[in-house]
């Protein structure tokens, strides 16, 4: 098929159990996608028939269907098929599941079941949870969603674990409803810069979760679902063995690596479910160039909104006086001169005030909720983040690009290591 005619309009007939995938160019215009007939959905959202949803660049979008279904496509796609292969039965499979542990939990008023998804990167990880959560509301469930990927976060930008109690299935092109989530600042893209950081923020985040789970019977029963990091070897693989038993899990969801299946399959306590996933064969893989792409888009759609939905930040200049910044992480003393009790790896974990200087230029700042500065500030959740766009030595003063108005929520400040070069 030649280009022009990619772009003009094309009608998809689908039969029961086939899935429609296309990708939209990274520089092209809008895809406007309609179902015309049946029923449809995407990653486990209902399509609304007659409705027109827009795509835009880099979108990767698979429109699945039960029953059979026609679409209407319009705009220039990268690529566009359909698949009669997919893992689509296998994954309703594990939310039928799953539902049987709600419903039983509900009948012994027991907390549902709290599951983990698991795999390398690019296996559908992200996508499954998607998935299982859009099934869990569609059956009147109000589960907790859970992100620990700090490289491709997908409840606030980069750098952060968060959580999430979803009310109601993702919007199609906004993905889940970012009302009132919890959000802890990591400031790394991978769990590697600072393993212990990230383990202490686990255990905050699994006992806030848990909490959670107390309070609302509804939740309680519905459950959790935990989106893991692609890191799975070695200390990765430590890592996400420390998540589970922090989080109780019930249920493991492995995609794709039959070798981390059967390592957990070993390592993990017998009463863990523990179920081996294929990927999906519509899941795109993503150069180290496209993630950290999809790193900025997050970020500048935190303060910019995106285009159906524009933020309008603010840029206002703070005194150094009027700001307490920190970082976590001091430089390591060798041995000889640690204090009596430190252990070497204790300034990992040290809150280390700093001097605005040149070098935080163009890094995100986490605003936290901590009331002192004192030690809780490293494990407090955090109000939101704003970015340094410049740095004035001689006034003492820095610009900041933020979602809300002069003055901060709280002027204790976290330096992340996470970049944005605000090209607006
Ligand atoms: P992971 O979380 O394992 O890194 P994701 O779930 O983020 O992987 O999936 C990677 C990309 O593949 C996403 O852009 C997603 O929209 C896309 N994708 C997932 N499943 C499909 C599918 N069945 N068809 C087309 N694209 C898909």
């Amino acid at each position: 098929m030649t280009e022009d005619k990619k772009s003009l309009l094309q009608e998809y007939k689908l039969e029961p159990d086939n899935e429609l995938r296309f990708e939209v160019e990274a520089k092209a215009e809008k895809v406007y996608l309609t179902l015309k007939n049946g029923l449809a959905e995407i990653f486990g959202t209902e399509i609304v028939k007659g409705k027109t949803y827009e795509f835009t660049a880099g979108a990767k979008v698979a429109v699945y269907t039960w029953q059979g279904c026609t679409i209407e496509v319009k705009g220039k796609t990268d690529v566009i098929y359909t698949a009669k292969e997919t893992p689509m039965v296998l994954y309703s499979n594990c939310h039928a599941a799953l539902e049987i542990m709600r419903s039983e939990s509900e009948k012994e008023n027991k907390r549902g079941p709290i599951t983990m998804i698991m795999g390398p990167t690019d296996v559908g990880k992200s996508t499954l949870c998607k998935i299982l959560l859009n099934y869990a509301i569609r059956m009147g469930r109000r589960p907790i969603y859970v992100d620990i990927d700090v490289g491709q976060s997908t409840i606030s930008i980069p750098g952060t674990l968060g959580a999430l109690v979803v009310e109601r299935p993702s919007s199609i092109d906004e993905g889940f409803s970012q009302e009132a989530p919890l959000v802890f600042n990591f400031g790394h893209k991978s769990p590697e810069h600072n393993s212990k950081l990230y383990k202490m923020i686990i255990d905050q985040l699994a006992v806030i979760v848990k909490e959670r789970l107390e309070v609302n019977k509804k939740t309680r029963h519905s459950g959790v679902i935990i989106n893991t990091c692609g890191w799975v070897k070695g200390e990765g693989y430590k890592q996400l063995l420390h998540t589970g038993k922090s989080f109780e899990v019930d249920v493991i969801l492995v995609l794709d690596q039959e070798r981390l299946y059967n390592e957990l399959v070993r390592d993990m306590p017998n009463y863990v479910k523990i179920v081996f996933l294929q990927k999906s064969g519509g899941v795109v893989e993503r150069s180290q160039h496209a993630r950290s792409e999809i790193r900025d888009q997050r970020i500048r759609e935190y303060f910019y909104g995106t285009t159906k939905k524009q933020l309008y930040p603010h840029s206002f200049d703070v005194k150094w006086s009027e700001i307490k910044l920190f970082k976590i992480g001091a430089p390591p003393l060798p041995d000889s001169c640690l204090p009596h009790g430190m252990k070497p790896e204790d300034h990992l974990t040290k809150l280390v005030a700093l001097t605005p200087n040149p070098g935080i230029l163009h890094h995100i700042l986490a605003v936290s909720f901590a009331e002192k500065e004192d030690d809780n500030v490293i494990l407090s959740h955090v109000a939101g983040f704003v970015c340094v766009s410049s740095i004035d030595t001689e006034r003492q003063t820095l610009t900041l690009l933020s979602p809300q108005p002069k003055p901060l929520p709280n002027n204790i400040l976290v330096l992340s290591e996470i970049q944005f070069m605000d090209s607006h």
